[in-house]
């Protein structure tokens, strides 16, 4: 997984094909921790909310297990189209109390339509891996603000979701290097270190 880059940052990394540093540390099939040979790429549709693009995967193979996988930005989530910006916005929106109906329809996208059952399944996935997170999220967020100042009456986060995203705006204002990073980047980044380091 690549962290931390937006689709435009992304592919100004890749002109010159695969970057070295991108050289995987370990096997998502077999955990090795070293032995990949590059092995190809392919192609695939990602939908924003601003654009629709092709943009290449660069894929390896691991030398202990022979099993390949690509290198997914950190962007893009396995066998779906839609780029996590798009995601998020369904997250938020529904989080929000909006009908899945209205959240689908209001995704006037340069995209393919998705289906109400999707746009479902994306939340109940994201609320599963939110609330798997949710004790290292604390930690995290805690760590970073040691002197987090939690909000009161009216501004208190109704919903696991608001609490996220509240904390999420923090983070986001300290990663001012990487602007193109959304909250479900950072959920999954946290969701990928915990499970490293458990
Ligand atoms: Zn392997």
């Amino acid at each position: 997984m690549i962290w931390d880059t937006c689709v435009k940052h992304y592919l100004s990394l890749i002109k010159n094909g695969c970057p070295e540093a991108w050289r995987p540390t370990r096997c998502r099939h077999c955990e090795a921790e070293a032995g990949f040979h590059r092995h190809g790429h392919y192609t695939r549709m990602v939908y924003t909310l601003e654009e629709a693009l092709k943009i290449i995967i660069f894929r390896f193979r691991c030398t202990t297990c022979r099993k390949t996988f690509g290198l997914l930005p950190s962007f893009l989530t396995p066998y779906r189209t839609a780029a996590l910006d798009v995601q998020e916005r369904v997250v938020r929106e529904l989080d929000s109390g909006l009908s899945v109906r209205i959240v689908a329809d209001g995704l006037s996208l340069p995209t393919q339509p998705y289906s109400e059952k999707s746009l479902w399944r994306w939340k109940k996935d994201w609320d599963r891996l939110r609330e798997a997170v949710e004790p290292s999220f604390w930690n995290a967020a805690l760590s970073r603000f040691p002197h987090l100042k939690l909000p009161r009456g009216s501004g208190i986060p109704r919903t696991g979701w608001g609490w996220l995203f509240w904390v999420w705006e923090m983070v986001r204002a300290q990663l001012t290097d990487k602007p193109g990073t959304g909250c479900l980047q950072w959920l999954s980044h946290l969701a990928w270190s915990a499970a490293v380091s458990a």
